[in-house]
């Protein structure tokens, strides 16, 4: 179910299938040319000039929050959708919904930034990558979430803890924890989050590639 998602480490994702999705590109290695870019808020490690130029061709769409599109502006990506929470659009014929992502207990993404989340179909599943957010009321009302990926590391985002409480809310088919093993957090926050769902609802930790 997953074996076309990929995680090269912190939020970034590479997901194929119909087409080539990136999640908030950080610390890029590889080359490679994205047709859709997918970028949930201004700060450097989601929203990285030089990362995104290393994966963006002439036909990449980068979906993401004004602020983001501000930064990105000097540089070479032409193609840029900017979205609020709330909106849907259809990008390549890939549905993409923003969703809310916020802090209810810190300062450092409160909810007025207008912040998001994505979910989004790829070959028929409905993944959910949840930003830089804590366990929101919002995520009750997300419907039919195959994969979710939630941030586990708490200090800027929800404990693994919380984002156990914040899976059973979301009641995806299966779940991943990100946001750990580069600007903070560890395994042992992964592996906490795992062993909190055990019976609940299935975990995967992906290795990082
Ligand atoms: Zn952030
Ligand atoms: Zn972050």
């Amino acid at each position: 179910m997953i074996q076309n998602i990929h995680w090269l480490g912190h939020d970034t994702f590479k997901i194929t299938g119909d087409k080539i999705i990136y999640t908030d590109p950080f610390k890029i290695k590889q080359k490679d040319t994205a047709d859709i870019i997918l970028i949930t808020h201004e700060h450097f490690d989601h929203c990285s000039p030089g990362d995104i130029e290393k994966i963006v061709g002439p036909d990449t769409v980068i979906v993401t929050v004004s602020d983001c599109a501000g930064k990105l502006a000097g540089g070479k990506p032409g193609n840029i959708r900017t979205v609020e929470p709330g909106d849907i659009i259809n990008v390549q014929g890939i549905d993409i919904e923003a969703v809310p992502a916020y802090n209810t207990d810190k300062k450092f993404h409160t909810k007025d930034r207008g912040w998001v989340g994505y979910i989004f179909t790829v070959n028929g599943r409905r993944i959910y990558i949840a930003g830089d957010t804590d366990h929101i009321p919002e995520m009750k009302t997300f419907k039919d979430i195959d994969i979710a990926l939630l941030p586990v590391s708490g200090t800027y985002v929800m404990t693994a803890e919380e984002a156990a409480r914040a899976a059973l809310d979301i009641k995806p088919a299966l779940a991943v924890p990100m946001h750990y093993g580069s600007i903070v957090g560890g395994k042992n926050d992964a592996e906490r989050f795992a062993k909190e769902l055990k019976g609940k609802i299935e975990v995967v930790l992906l290795n990082e590639e």
